[in-house]
């Protein structure tokens, strides 16, 4: 950001779109029924600067998400030096490497991409090591289209006996990711998210409470479909990304 005039234009911008996204965001819950309920926005700082970062927890924002371990390293070691950011969340929303794995354990609040099971064992064994326990969501390709990744729901089901005996991890639920420009797909892959976790409570010791899904352009429909973490990128940082 070039200077102060900028910085103050960039902060009105984020309060005005802060206000409308949860707007959209209460009346989306309303609509499911769901108006009591407290879900969690993380807003998705990949494509914006720890500046950009700084401005948007003075705006209100507590959690947020970065998809490469490089560029998470980056933004917490430029925000350490922040007094008044203590207690920032970043979660890991994007696949990595399993050689990338000490970047991200210990350093994120949610770990919410474990799309196989050796990336799981690679966590539960730097965890263990380190004497801490990963919170973890497992990120599934609901939606079966080739560039997805994640565990295909079939997978899931044989991996979970695996999964869930796995010391170092905690496993809080599902993520997942729609097709884009397409709301009925998304709402599919919503819902199909939805039962998959409600299947695998049944069978399962595992309460499974989070659901990732909604991004910016199908956010108020996953909220509909049962989502408690919805992963905002555009919309919140973007200036040129029209809310609807
Ligand atoms: C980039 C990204 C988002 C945010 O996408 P927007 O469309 O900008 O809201 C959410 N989830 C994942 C996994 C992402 O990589």
């Amino acid at each position: 950001m070039a200077d102060t005039e900028d910085e103050e234009a960039y902060r009105t911008f984020l309060a005005e779109r802060s206000e409308r996204i949860h707007e959209k965001i209460q009346e989306a819950l309303e609509k499911a029924g769901r108006g009591d309920e407290k879900i969690t926005l993380a807003a998705v700082s990949k494509t914006v600067g720890p500046e950009e970062v700084a401005l948007a927890w003075q705006e209100g924002y507590r959690v947020f998400a970065e998809n490469r371990p490089q560029e998470l390293r980056r933004k917490l070691e430029a925000l350490e030096g922040n007094p008044s950011m203590a207690g920032v969340r970043f979660d890991m929303i994007g696949n990595f490497q399993t050689n990338k794995v000490n970047m991200v354990v210990g350093k994120v609040g949610l770990i919410q991409s474990v799309s196989s099971v050796h990336l799981a064992e690679t966590i539960s064994k730097h965890s263990l090591a380190r004497n801490l326990v990963s919170k973890v969501l497992l990120e599934v390709n609901v939606s079966g289209e080739q560039s997805k990744s994640g565990f295909s729901p079939d997978e899931l089901r044989a991996s979970m006996d695996t999964l869930q005996g796995m010391a170092g991890i905690q496993i809080e639920g599902l993520m997942t990711m729609a097709p884009a420009h397409d709301p009925d797909a998304a709402r599919r892959t919503f819902s199909g998210l939805r039962e998959l976790a409600e299947e695998l409570r049944a069978r399962t010791a595992l309460r499974l409470p989070e659901l990732s899904c909604g991004m910016s352009d199908d956010f108020p429909i996953a909220l509909e479909e049962g989502s408690t973490l919805i992963r905002l990128g555009r919309v919140v940082f973007s200036p040129d990304y029209e809310l609807m």
